[in-house]
């Protein structure tokens, strides 16, 4: 019988992630040794079962950093076969034993955290900062989910009924979960929603960002370490075409997945065209998000945050910041301020701890900004552009951009790397504005500047957004603290790191007994 635990004996000892202390000079010294060593090791994944894929850095297009064998239609057979079959087994150990294996996962990615910051900078093009938010955040998503399986599937919830009639509730994992991760996030996210199935009972099939198998395989490993049983927790890299395969399957229960809101429409239609249990799909996809400053805001406060929402992560986070809304008449001195800063940004060697900005993703991302940003040109707009420095020829480099537009409704995608555009609003259409970036049809991430608490209860009372961020800079999202996740083209919900995460991936039974 397991014992009972209440959110008030679980909730006080989950402790975040200490992460890395870069101000140390006693922890940054060996951090960066190491680094420098890790940086001529060769990772290669499954090369012998053969076809090995050559995966590149995205700062470098010369370097090979390692090789992939990606996963064929046989081995995807075989793997929802051998997760069908181990997933009653697993479903059946019990929240507390699967908790106890997540947590024992997430001491061996804080103890492999270096390799997996070099991994986050060669294989992502991550900065070393970058590099350990993310760590973090993949250790956060394992123990918090670990404490939800506790809570939730350890002992039945009684529920109540008439005299002579026994009512007890059970969640259960709903069979085999698909869980399809973008490269943006190439640990955190393919952690966090493989993490949550597994936690609920389910088995699971990752499938990591075609640019990123190798991080996710040295995760993967590292779960099966932990002595999660390698038929529960299987790995299949490639590209779209392996997605299609496995969501398409009729063994599969649920799909999680993170990405473009155009790939979460194709996933629920090869869902829905197939047999097999009606599926789960959580889909976390993307942002047109603005960022509302008034005239009661603080210059300084704004231009950091500015620059850490853009820019940051080279503006490869679905929550960053792409349209920035500034009263008219405070719009130009801020936006002096604002480029006084963009001015600075240090644009460059992820490797190097002063670089702001690295590489975006590919070449085909990089062609398509530059598209965006000619186009913007072509038709007039204003714009402000860095110029890139000689280290940038062989990478997939964007210059950071500025550009001026008249709102949100000029742009019709969301343009994913160090792009920001500004809009201007009069004070008295404060509301308007709102109303105009709810009906981008997103509905991920907003900030606001101001000082004012009526402006604060407008904007929080109108604006149809997952994370509303107040005087802060909008990225970032703690687990157990910023629960994320958006509505409407933003994805279906539930938020990542919240209480509501875990049980999305759990079927529920009842038993009525007459006594
Ligand atoms: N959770 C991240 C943040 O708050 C964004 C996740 C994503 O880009 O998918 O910045």
């Amino acid at each position: 019988n397991p014992t009972i635990l209440l959110p008030a004996d679980i909730y006080p000892n989950r402790r975040n992630s200490a992460g890395v202390d870069l101000a140390d000079p006693t922890v940054r010294g060996p951090l960066l040794a190491d680094l420098d060593r890790l940086e001529k090791r060769e990772w290669d994944e499954n090369v012998e079962a053969g076809s090995a894929r050559e995966v590149r850095s995205p700062q470098d297009r010369r370097k090979v950093l390692g090789h992939v064998h990606d996963a064929t239609e046989a081995e995807i057979d075989d793997m929802f076969a051998r997760a069908l079959a181990a997933q009653p087994a697993w479903d059946a150990m019990g929240g507390l034993k699967r908790a106890a294996l997540l947590d024992k996962a997430a001491d061996l990615f804080e103890q492999h955290t270096n390799e997996f910051i070099s991994l986050c900078q060669r294989e992502a093009g991550k900065t070393a900062i970058d590099g350990i938010l993310e760590v973090r955040e993949a250790v956060d998503f394992l123990r918090y989910y670990a404490c939800e399986a506790r809570m939730l599937f350890g002992a039945p919830q009684p529920m109540p009924g008439p005299t002579g009639e026994e009512n007890l509730l059970r969640l259960h994992g709903r069979g085999v979960f698909v869980t399809i991760s973008p490269w943006n996030f190439p640990l955190a996210i393919f952690t966090g929603p493989a993490a949550a199935a597994l936690a609920a009972g389910n088995t699971v099939i990752a499938k990591p960002a075609e640019q990123t198998p190798l991080i996710a395989a040295l995760a993967t490993h590292l779960c099966h370490e932990a002595g999660i049983p390698e038929d529960v927790f299987h790995l299949a890299p490639g590209d779209g075409k392996v997605g299609a395969m496995l969501t398409s399957d009729t063994r599969l229960s649920g799909v999680a997945f993170t990405g473009s809101s155009a790939t979460a429409h194709a996933i629920n239609r090869n869902l829905a065209a197939r047999e097999g249990a009606i599926a789960t799909l959580v889909a976390e996809t993307g942002g047109q998000n603005a960022m509302i400053v008034d005239s009661s805001a603080l210059p300084e406060q704004v231009t950091r945050d500015v620059m850490a929402s853009a820019f940051q992560s080279a503006g490869q986070r679905c929550s960053a910041l792409r349209v920035l809304y500034l009263q008219d008449d405070i719009a130009d001195s801020m936006l002096e301020m604002i480029r006084g800063a963009f001015e600075a940004l240090v644009i460059g060697d992820p490797a190097d701890l002063a670089t702001d900005v690295g590489p975006v993703i590919d070449d085909e991302a990089k062609e398509k900004l530059e598209a965006h940003i000619a186009e913007m040109k072509a038709k007039g707009n204003t714009v402000w552009q860095r110029e890139l420095p000689p280290y940038c020829d062989h990478g997939s480099f964007v210059p950071p951009t500025i550009i001026e537009v008249d709102s949100i409704s000029e742009l019709e995608e969301e343009h994913f790397g160090p792009v920001l555009h500004v809009a201007r609003f009069p004070a008295a259409r404060l509301a308007e504005t709102v109303d105009e970036i709810n009906a981008v049809g997103f509905g991920l991430t907003l900030g606001l500047h101001s000082r004012i608490d009526a402006v604060r209860r407008l904007v929080e009372s109108r604006a149809r957004v997952g994370n509303l961020y107040v005087n802060r800079n909008q990225i970032g999202a703690v687990v157990g603290s910023q629960p994320f996740g958006g509505e409407g083209l933003s994805g279906t919900g539930p938020k990542a790191g919240g209480p509501h995460y875990v049980s999305r991936f759990a079927t529920e039974r009842v038993t009525t007994v007459d006594t």
